[in-house]
């Protein structure tokens, strides 16, 4: 389904694609220059406060574009670490960004690393067995102006309550696009939001510190490596061999391993950065010591880190996260064979931070309000 706004959204645009349209419309082209620094440097969200633009330009912007294309309808801070927002979008579709601060002590000084983790589509077509988003199926990409708009959202948020160094500084440290959907199956918007987010105009943000998660597209893998963005690259691995991978993952019996593995291997010699398989452990899916000692192998042959997530609960679906031993002993076998590996210890667990939840929850609880009227949100 393709949604089409009524106004376009300003966050969609690049600096280019903005000076023609104001140049079209019979104004000055730097004024599209002084419109993104409004937008990404001072981070302003109504026309009134582009305070240095004359009137009947403003009233043309406000007629032929809209600023922000997400609402925020609530957020939810599970703890210092993880909070959690949902936004709505014009078409009433709801999505999920993550802020994910991580703390971190350096030598006499106190921070915290900032990761916003950014969703791509509403919902997911590709129906991984053990996973929210996919379980509500795909409704639609989203454009790149609702993508940039969730990093908007959360650098206003953020600006409110720290002081920035610099006006060209983005409020965080690192995105990821590991929230709701399938980057590469929304490949033109990804392309677009990392320029945009890069741009000098735009964000400033620099792709190294861009992931992208995906659950294996092979082509698309190989299209980005030659794309000329150098984001970095998480594999959703999950299975260490065909069988039990094509048990959880649908994707895979389309591009099964000796595929994925060779689009994996291209990107990286591409770009040269160390690739991250992620690995959601399982109880008694994908958590056997084969499985680890298969996992070696894949992880060796890319010279890839790993990253085991203990599976997080997901509402009516019967997966198990593994016991603490089993997960160790599991891990154990990676790091034994020298085998750069993290287990993760989850993040925001308690306020469903895993990909798709709070939505999948929300719409339930909607739908539940409009059969018998109360608030949706109370739980
Ligand atoms: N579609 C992309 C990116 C979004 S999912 C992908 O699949 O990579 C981001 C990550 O969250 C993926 O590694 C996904 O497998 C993981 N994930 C999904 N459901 C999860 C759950 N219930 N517990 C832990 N991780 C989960
Ligand atoms: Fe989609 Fe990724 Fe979830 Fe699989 S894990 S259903 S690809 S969002």
């Amino acid at each position: 389904m393709r949604f089409t706004p009524e106004k376009p959204s300003l966050f969609g645009e690049t600096l280019e694609s903005l000076k023609e349209q104001v140049e079209a419309a019979g104004f000055k082209g730097f004024r599209a220059k002084q419109v993104m620094e409004w937008l990404y440097k001072k981070r302003v969200a109504t026309w009134g406060e582009m305070t240095n633009l004359p009137k009947d330009f403003r009233a043309w912007l406000d007629a032929t574009f809209l600023i922000y294309p997400t609402k925020s309808l609530l957020d939810k801070r599970s703890d210092d670490v993880t909070q959690k927002f949902l936004l709505e979008l014009e078409d009433k579709s709801l999505i999920e960004t993550v802020l994910i601060r991580a703390p971190q002590t350096g030598v006499g000084q106190e921070k915290s690393r900032k990761t916003v983790c950014v969703s791509i589509q509403v919902g997911c077509a590709y129906g991984c067995k053990f996973c929210a988003s996919g379980l509500a199926g795909f409704k639609r990409n989203l454009m790149a102006a609702e993508v940039v708009s969730q990093l908007m959202h959360i650098c206003r948020m953020e600006d409110a309550h720290t002081k920035r160094a610099k006006e060209e500084i983005a409020s965080f440290d690192n995105i990821v696009f590991m929230g709701m959907g399938e980057p590469l199956a929304n490949y033109e918007t990804l392309v677009q939001t990392v320029k945009i987010l890069n741009a000098d105009w735009g964000l400033n943000f620099g792709a190294r510190r861009i992931t992208v998660s995906t659950s294996g597209l092979a082509p698309q893998i190989m299209k980005l490596a030659e794309e000329g963005v150098a984001v970095r690259l998480a594999i959703s691995l999950h299975g260490a061999t065909n069988e039990v991978r094509s048990q959880i993952m649908p994707i895979n019996k389309k591009y099964p391993l000796e595929q994925l593995i060779p689009a994996a291997k291209a990107f990286k010699d591409k770009h040269g950065r160390m690739l991250t398989l992620e690995f959601i452990l399982i109880e008694d899916i994908n958590d056997s010591i084969e499985q680890a000692k298969e996992l070696t192998k894949i992880a060796r042959d890319l010279h890839a880190h790993v990253n085991c997530i203990p599976y997080n609960k997901v509402e009516g679906l019967e997966w198990k996260r593994p016991s603490l031993r089993r997960q160790e002993a599991f891990v154990d076998v990676l790091r034994k064979a020298g085998v750069s590996v993290t287990i993760r210890r989850e993040k925001g667990h308690d306020i469903n931070a895993a990909c798709g939840q709070l939505r999948l929850k929300t719409e339930k609880a909607m739908a539940e309000a409009e059969a018998k009227p109360s608030s949706p949100f109370g739980e």
